[in-house]
């Protein structure tokens, strides 16, 4: 169990590392689909993750809250672990609509966890809200196990709802 960092204090380090257990926790209480709960566990046991991080409001964090590359994600504050696990569902092939889904489902109302704004929707509605691990049918977000993880409204949006 390891995580690596670049271009991180200590202070950002122990929060980050202090994510890791409470992020393995909510991946073992919850509907999540068995190929992305062990995705997230596999990178963390063998320590494939390196985290960089960032300052918000500048540089590469002027315009995103964090970012996935292909050999790091990119954590653009230390409010909680609920955006280094949005950027782990986009490492094991989630797209937005995933790593939206399941920031907002396992974090809800807590530990940093933020609602899709307008460019995720444009790029909800481009790829029909459906993901690699989830999906919307009618007013409910199905895991690709089938398992209905609850209202799209309470999931992600609080607008009502969104075509
Ligand atoms: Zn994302």
């Amino acid at each position: 169990m390891a995580l690596y960092f670049y271009n991180c204090d200590g202070f950002a380090q122990r929060q980050i590392v202090s994510w890791e257990p409470v992020i393995r926790n909510v991946l073992q209480n919850a509907y999540v689909p068995f190929d992305l709960r062990s995705c997230i566990a596999q990178d963390l046991d063998y320590g494939r993750v390196v985290v960089e991080c960032g300052m918000a409001g500048t540089g590469k964090c002027s315009r995103v809250r964090g970012a996935t590359y292909p050999d790091r994600v990119l954590i653009c504050t230390t409010d909680g672990p609920a955006l280094l696990l949005h950027e782990l569902v986009h490492r094991c092939g989630g797209n937005e609509f995933d790593a939206e889904v399941f920031e907002n489902y396992l974090f809800p109302l807590r530990n940093g966890a933020a609602k899709p704004g307008d460019e995720d929707l444009d790029e909800f509605r481009a790829f029909g809200f459906r993901g690699r691990f989830a999906y919307r049918y009618e007013d409910l977000v199905y895991t690709n196990e089938g398992r209905v993880l609850g209202y799209y409204s309470q999931i992600l949006g609080t607008t009502g709802l969104v075509y």
